[in-house]
Formats: C-alpha cells, sequence, structure tokens
C-alpha cells in the first residue's frame, strides 16, 4: 500500500509543571512541558504521529512553521518519501526560501523534526513494528539512504557508516535478545531538580535507591554554595559506588565552568553536561581539557543545533560524552547520523530524554545504537525522567532501572486524545481553569 498523506495537523499542547517545580534548571526556571504534536492523516486510514519538544511560551511560533512545511508533505505516499528519504529529508531542510529561517536550527529545525518523527512513525506502523525494530532490521545499504551527508562528509563518509553497520551485524540477534530480556540502562533525573528542596531531593533519592537506580543526575550551576550543598548530600545519599552527574544547563562563561566544576570535583562527577553555550565548540573543547585531570568528562548535546556542531565537537576532541536528542537534534535521519560520527570518534552516546514524549522516544535510537552500532554498554546509559508518561498510548516501560523495548507498532509518541484536548493551549480545560484562577 502506497499510504498517501493527505492531511497534517499540529497542536499546541502544554502541561503546567512549572507549577510544581518540575524541570526546573539553572537557566530554565520555570518549564512547562510542551510539545507541537502532529498527526499525519493517509488515504489508507493508518495515521502518524510525531513531536517536537518545547518549554511553553512559544510553542505557537513551532506550530506556525509545522504549517509552513505541511505542503511539502501533504500529496506525498510514505513510499515515496522512504524510497528516497535523503532527498526528502533534504526538501525539509533545504526549500529555497525557507531554509533562511535555518538552515537546519532553531524553530524551523524543530519543526522538521515534528513532521519527520511523524513520518518515521507512520512507516513503522505500516510494517507493523515498533520503530526501533524497524531500523535493527533494515538493510545497512537502506539505513545509510537515509541520512543526509552533506556537510559531515569530511568526518565520515557513506561508506565509512555503511562500513560500521556492516561490521556490527555480528552479534546482532544476540544483543537483540539480550535487550528484550535485560533492556538497556537508565540514569535518573527525576531526584535533583534545582527547585526542589533538600527535603524532597532526599525523599527522591531514597526512593530511587529503593527501587534500583544506581546513576543519578543533580542539575547545577545557580549558586556555588548551594551547589556544594547539594551535591554532598546526593553523593552521601548514593554511597561512594553509584554514579553521579551534573548539569549546568549552559549557565557559565567558559574560565567560570572551569573553576566551578572543579570545586564540585570532590563529590566524583562523572561528567560536566551543557557547561557554556551550546555553539561554542572551543569553549567546550578548553573545558574538557582542564577538566581532564580531575576525571571529569563534558557532555553536550540535548541542546546542539545538528549533525554538523556534533562534527565539529568531536573533531575538537570536545566531548567524552554524546547527547543525541529526539526533537532538538532533529529527525531519526540526523540522529543516525550522530550515532555513526560517535561511533568512528570514539564517544559513547547517553541520551538525553524527559519534558514530555523524549524518553518514549528516544529509546527507539539507543536500542538501535546498540543493536546495530556500538555493540557496547561501557559508560552508557539514557536519561529518564518520570513525568507525564501517562499521556501516551505506549509509555515507556522501565524495569529495575532499565528502558525495556516497546512492543507496540510506531515511535511510542502517540498522545491519548483526552489529554490532547484538556491540555491544548490556551482552549483545553486545564489553562482555562489557569487562567481563572
Ligand atoms: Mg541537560
Amino acid at each position: 500500500m502506497l499510504h498517501k498523506i493527505i492531511n497534517l495537523t499540529v497542536r499546541d499542547v502544554r502541561f503546567p509543571t512549572s507549577l510544581e517545580q518540575h524541570g526546573s534548571d539553572a537557566m530554565h526556571t520555570d518549564p512547562d512541558y510542551s510539545a507541537a504534536y502532529v498527526v499525519l492523516d493517509t488515504d489508507s486510514g493508518l495515521k502518524g504521529f510525531g513531536l517536537t519538544f518545547t518549554l511553553g511560551r512559544g510553542t505557537e511560533i513551532v506550530v506556525c512553521a509545522v504549517n509552513a512545511l505541511a505542503g511539502l508533505v501533504v500529496g506525498k505516499s510514505l513510499q515515496e518519501i522512504v524510497s528516497d528519504f535523503r532527498m526528502f529529508y533534504r526538501l525539509l531542510t533545504s526549500d529555497g526560501q525557507m531554509r533562511w529561517l535555518g538552515p537546519e536550527k532553531g524553530v524551523i529545525h524543530l519543526a522538521t523534526a515534528a513532521v519527520l518523527n511523524a513520518v518515521w512513525d507512520l512507516w513503522a506502523r505500516a510494517e507493523d513494528k515498533p520503530l526501533w525494530k524497524l531500523l535493527v532490521d533494515m538493510d545497512p545499504r537502506q539505513i545509510v539512504s537515509c541520512i543526509d551527508f552533506r556537510y559531515i562528509s569530511d568526518a565520515l563518509t557513506e561508506d565509512e557508516a555503511l562500513d560500521i553497520l556492516v561490521k556490527a551485524q555480528e552479534g546482532r540477534q544476540q544483543r537483540e535478545d539480550q535487550m528484550l530480556k535485560e533492556g538497556y540502562p537508565a540514569y535518573t533525573t527525576s531526584c535533583a531538580w534545582l527547585g526542589y528542596s533538600d527535603q524532597q531531593l532526599k525523599q527522591l533519592c531514597t526512593d530511587a535507591l529503593k527501587s534500583g537506580w544506581t546513576k543519578f543526575k543533580v542539575k547545577v550551576g545557580a549558586d556555588l554554595e548551594d551547589d556544594i550543598r547539594r551535591c554532598r548530600l546526593i553523593r552521601q545519599m548514593i554511597g561512594p559506588n553509584n554514579t553521579l552527574m551534573i548539569d549546568a544547563n549552559q549557565r557559565w562563561d567558559v574560565a567560570e565552568a572551569i573553576s566551578w566544576v572543579s570545586k564540585l570535583a570532590e563529590v566524583k562527577p562523572l561528567w560536566i553536561e551543557e557547561p557554556t553555550s551550546p555553539d561554542d565548540i572551543l569553549g567546550h573543547a578548553t573545558i574538557s581539557k582542564a577538566l581532564a585531570p580531575l576525571g571529569i568528562g563534558v557532555a553536550t548535546g540535548e541542546q546542539c543545533h545538528n549533525r554538523v556542531m556534533f562534527k565539529q565537537l568531536l573533531q575538537a576532541s570536545a566531548l567524552q560524552f554524546v547527547q543525541i536528542d529526539s526533537c532538538r537534534l532533529g529527525s531519526v535521519n540526523e540522529n543516525l547520523a550522530v550515532l555513526l560520527m560517535a561511533h568512528k570518534f570514539g564517544v559513547p552516546v547517553c541520551p538525553h530524554a524527559g519534558g514530555v514524549g523524549l524518553c518514549e522516544l528516544v529509546q527507539h535510537l539507543i536500542l538501535f545504537d546498540y543493536i546495530c552500532v556500538s555493540a557496547n554498554l561501557s559508560n552508557r546509559m539514557c536519561e529518564y525522567v518520570d513525568h507525564l508518561h501517562e499521556h501516551f498510548t505506549s509509555p515507556v516501560v522501565i524495569q529495575d532501572a532499565h528502558y525495556m523495548p516497546p512492543k507496540d507498532p510506531g515511535y511510542s509518541c502517540e498522545m491519548l486524545e483526552s489529554s490532547v484536548k484538556r491540555h491544548q493551549y490556551p482552549e483545553g480545560d486545564v489553562w482555562k481553569l489557569h487562567q481563572k484562577k
């Protein structure tokens, strides 16, 4: 079946998470986890669901950008798109007039991700497989044909990408079986948002330890004395052998990052995430070099623009950990490119997740990474945040701090229609209620 796309709808869906300080960090003090939520209708009745994550205000701008892209999608069939996915990717990212808005960065990039995520969801549903399984079963040549190598071929050629995928075919079945049995290791960020009190932090940490969590991330960067106190508290709670990571969400200048993190070295963080502007490649390299003797790595990625920035961060040896993101970094197509580049440069991938729907999405990509690219779990884990999963038709399944591979067809980002209606901004009941208060 061709599955001709006959309609695209996009809605502004917002959850009032700022009321309880969920998601608060040094730069984003009051996020309302939100999404531009896309549904593709086809003439066969099959639908594709996609989203891109936002923090509340401004989601209407992403919705507007998705609508601007709709004309490039509606009227095409799924078959037509996936038979030359690289060209379709370019059609969306290199439209002769709209590329001025990016290219491949900012609002238009977020909008492109929502649309492409919906196309991938549609493809997986048409094949009756979860997205990770669609990717795992795909011929390496077809995987490579989904990636746009323009601008990155000086770091990774098409032949090199193919070679990585072909080599990783060995042992693929065992790794798939292992994932189905054990799941992919996760870490939690739910215990230590910046806006949480020490009491809340202690309670959440105790609960998480009881549920089997061994890897924890703490938000830092607003106040040094406060960070030292909170990080010591967490280190005390989790003991010397569990893993601790810290995340500054772009709060510092380069020199400030080095001195601040040096003062937190006593709590032995594995990495400092987003120490400075995500655009500052040389700054990341400087920080990474300065912190290496302390045994602290640098991680960035959730707000990294695109595959070109990743290429440069890898080329500059500015990263010890790569954090892909299922929306901000863009589509599956772009994430595939980054997974392969990270492998070539020998840097482990530890995906960013959380927000609304990001855990649901990114679990598919990291399963593919383990089974078909890295074949390695050393120093690798996927972020997990315990919010808003109840709004999805196929929410993530966590067992003993591992992501269990999703079984339902698609990319796991279909929301319950009742949740979408209640949280649609500004007309949903949840928002009408807030306006009355
Ligand atoms: Mg982060």
